[in-house]
């Protein structure tokens, strides 16, 4: 009997439960059991939330891997107890939400909306936007969400270019690495969207270095992790022209505080948290896949590096 511990919020369950029976069954299956309580010693695989109350994974002693529901692990990366394989989740319904996303919010810059569509009188502007192809978007970030939006932007013909840790190959995408990568990409990134993890190298990304390096009146799209960006130097530039407006998904401290000056800005767009999410759907036929893996000795998916931090 495989037992495969469910740990996440308790009102998750509800959604989760039918879809992760189905999965680990199709996944060839007949002994298992997918519960939110049982013995420690009894449990096999650990599906994660983690704003689980579970923190302590040290009295697991049959357990075999830890099967994260989040694409991001910065939350549970540095915990000591865990001994077992961590996978990240990779999901499908994950991936289409954070390009739909992306790119309503690309086109809502490109396209002007905000002064077109709230125009009155007095502001008849009749100035057309340029077209995708004179518009340079980069995405910080090249892995499976960040390739995803650089395709989707690519396909309605904007220019692409991207910047990851390791040299990458995108076709018709302009890639740069490293750290004087991020600088050649920032030069002309009239849109930038943020898709980085969250680890010791990514915090403060843009700063008020990188944010000077780009062109003036830019755009920051930021569905990644708070601390990617310096907060005080993001509020500066904008504040003197440098960066136009700013769209903020994800901040340091979630929800965001009352009093943070981001709520009130009139150049920034708050959103809480809600670019994309793991679909349970698609997301238990991953954590199916993995557990079939695991069984068969085969190498597991989506494997966190943990000296990289993601
Ligand atoms: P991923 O596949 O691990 O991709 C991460 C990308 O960042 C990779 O291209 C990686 O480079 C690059 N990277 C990492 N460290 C870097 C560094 N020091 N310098 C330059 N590039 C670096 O992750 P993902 O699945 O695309 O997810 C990205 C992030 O999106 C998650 O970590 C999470 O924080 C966030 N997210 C947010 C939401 C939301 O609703 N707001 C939802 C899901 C995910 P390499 O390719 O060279 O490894």
């Amino acid at each position: 009997m495989l037992t495969i511990l469910f740990a996440a919020r308790p009102d998750s369950w509800g959604e989760y439960e039918a879809p992760l029976n189905r999965a680990v069954a199709t996944a060839g299956f007949t002994e298992f059991r997918v519960v939110t309580e049982a013995p420690p010693a009894e449990v096999d695989y650990i599906v994660y939330a983690p704003n689980s109350d579970l923190q302590d994974f040290s009295g697991f002693p049959r357990l075999k891997a830890i099967l994260s529901l989040w694409a991001g692990v910065e939350k549970i990366i540095g915990n000591p107890t865990i001994t077992v394989p961590l996978c990240r989740m990779v999901d499908t319904g994950l991936r289409e939400g954070m390009r739909e996303w992306v790119t309503g919010h690309v086109l809502r810059y490109h396209l002007g909306m905000d002064a077109h569509i709230t125009g009155a009188p007095g502001l008849w502007d009749p100035v057309a936007p340029p077209l995708a192809r004179n518009r340079t978007v980069a995405i910080l970030g090249l892995g499976e969400l960040g390739a995803a939006c650089a395709e989707t932007i690519l396909a309605l013909g904007f220019n692409v270019t991207g910047w990851s840790r390791n040299p990458k190959s995108i076709p018709g995408v302009t890639c740069f690495d490293g750290e004087d990568g991020l600088i050649d990409c920032l030069s002309s990134a009239e849109i930038v969207v943020l898709l980085l993890p969250d680890t010791p190298a990514t915090q403060n990304t843009l700063n008020a270095r990188t944010l000077a390096a780009m062109p003036r009146g830019a755009f920051v799209i930021n569905p990644g992790r708070g601390p990617l960006i310096d907060d005080e130097a993001l509020l500066a530039a904008l504040d003197n022209g440098q960066i136009a407006h700013a769209t903020l998904d994800v901040f340091r401290v979630e929800p965001l505080p009352a009093d943070h000056p981001y709520w009130h800005h009139p150049q920034v767009t708050v959103t809480p948290h809600i670019a994309s999410e793991t679909r349970p759907e698609t997301a238990a036929e991953v954590i199916a896949e993995n557990i079939r893996r695991s069984e068969s000795g085969a190498p597991l998916l989506h494997l966190v590096d943990r000296s990289a931090g993601y």
